[in-house]
């Protein structure tokens, strides 16, 4: 039987910081990881899979926002610096170049490493995602487990493949304004100090969405940040 290894997704977060929490300063914790199957659990790796398979459809509705106006993009998306975009369309551009470059390198990164032929075919952006995913799709499996950054536990500059897909997947959600912001957390982000976590719907984790940062957090870690802050703001007040 090979030894169980902790799945890298976002829900062991938590589990690597209270390991890490062991092994620097013995603090003892009792939480226990998912365990990968074989590398990331089955729940990661389904999802995963449903984000590829929609993403070439979200590249379309990203790519309309330039063409259409609309009630603009959502803060906190990717190449957008400033409240107003230099020329119309230019965020829309800038998403959809940082998801196909990332996608299309992906592919160029396994069929090296598979020693496969090299991608070829006419550059039409459209057919070219959709053959891409469709690739990825293909070898999913393959670079879940054995893609050398596939243990690196996700986070957004994570080059794991799952994470990846999900960075890219999250931000032309948000774009489009497809994402159901359920949960806004009026607590101050623990690794950058802003009021940044949200939890999605459908996420069994808050996620800080300043760029820069992205921590993520149980909702037992928000609980405990939420009372922690209290307490500080108790103490305050009757200083
Ligand atoms: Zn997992
Ligand atoms: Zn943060």
């Amino acid at each position: 039987m090979p030894v169980p290894v902790p799945c890298p997704g976002p829900e062991n977060n938590a589990w690597r910081r209270a390991e890490q929490g062991r092994a620097e300063r013995n603090t003892e914790h009792e939480l226990t990881p998912t365990w990968g199957h074989p590398l990331h659990c089955t729940r990661c790796a389904a999802r995963a899979r449903t984000e590829l398979a929609e993403l070439p459809e979200l590249l379309a509705a990203v790519s309309l926002e330039a063409t259409h106006a609309s009630p603009g993009p959502r803060a906190g998306t990717i190449g957008r610096t400033s409240t107003e975009p230099p020329w119309p369309g230019q965020a829309s551009r800038l998403l959809t170049d940082h998801i196909v470059g990332g996608l299309l390198a992906l592919e160029d990164d396994i069929r090296d490493l598979r020693s496969l032929n090299p991608r070829t075919g006419p550059w039409r952006e459209g057919a070219t995602v959709t053959a891409s995913a469709r690739f990825l799709d293909t070898h999913l499996a393959w670079a879940l487990e054995h893609h050398p950054l596939a243990g690196e536990p996700h986070d957004r500059l994570s080059g794991n493949p799952a994470a990846q897909i999900h960075g890219w997947h999250r931000a032309a959600l948000r774009f489009t304004g497809r994402d159901t912001r359920v949960e806004h957390h009026r607590v101050p982000c623990p690794r950058c100090e802003l009021l940044t976590l949200f939890r999605s719907d459908g996420d069994d984790y808050i996620e800080c969405r300043n760029i820069a940062c992205g921590a993520l957090l149980t909702p037992a870690e928000c609980a405990q940040r939420i009372k922690a802050v209290a307490l500080i703001y108790a103490e305050n007040a009757a200083a």
